[in-house]
């Protein structure tokens, strides 16, 4: 059935692609407008339903289940969200250092040197979102915080194995 998140099309905020014959010309068109954007400049990405980033699960736009906002639908997000920190890290570890930032849909969306202002913020904006919130910091110094990812991280390791 179609997705109603994306709206059939696969994509979610497309309306900020001016050109519409990039849209118009399908699916492969849009993917590769979108890998021509700097990361900071848009907010054009794959509909989470639909895909992860890498893979449709079945055609772009069409999805089996009304609601599919499962873990499997939440594992997704959190790995295309990390993907997309680790991708920007070595960028943001010159500009960003000790800021925490957050990321939605696979691009920063929002950054603060105060970590609850920003949670607070991503809270109002990206309700029922999945955000990540990371510090900017070197990797010997993540192990001190506790977080969500723990939990997720090692049953991340098997996703698509079985
Ligand atoms: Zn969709």
């Amino acid at each position: 059935m179609k997705c109603k998140r994306c709206n059939g099309t696969g994509f979610l905020n497309l309306n900020q692609i001016e050109d519409q014959s990039v849209i118009d010309a399908g699916v492969d068109s849009i993917l590769e407008w979108i890998e021509r954007q700097e990361p900071y400049e848009y907010t054009v990405c794959v509909c989470d339903y639909c895909g992860n980033g890498f893979e449709w699960y079945k055609t772009p736009g069409e999805i089996d289940e009304l609601e599919p906002v499962t873990s499997d639908t939440l594992r997704c997000s959190f790995q295309r969200e990390w993907i997309a920190f680790q991708q920007l890290l070595p960028l943001l570890l010159k500009t960003h250092l000790g800021k925490y930032v957050a990321f939605a849909e696979g691009n920063l969306v929002d950054e603060d040197k105060d970590e609850i202002k920003l949670a607070k913020r991503i809270e109002q904006r990206y309700r029922d979102r999945f955000v990540l919130i990371r510090q900017v910091c070197q990797e010997d110094t993540e192990d001190q915080l506790p977080s969500p990812e723990a939990d997720i991280l090692p049953r991340m390791n098997s996703w698509g194995s079985s």
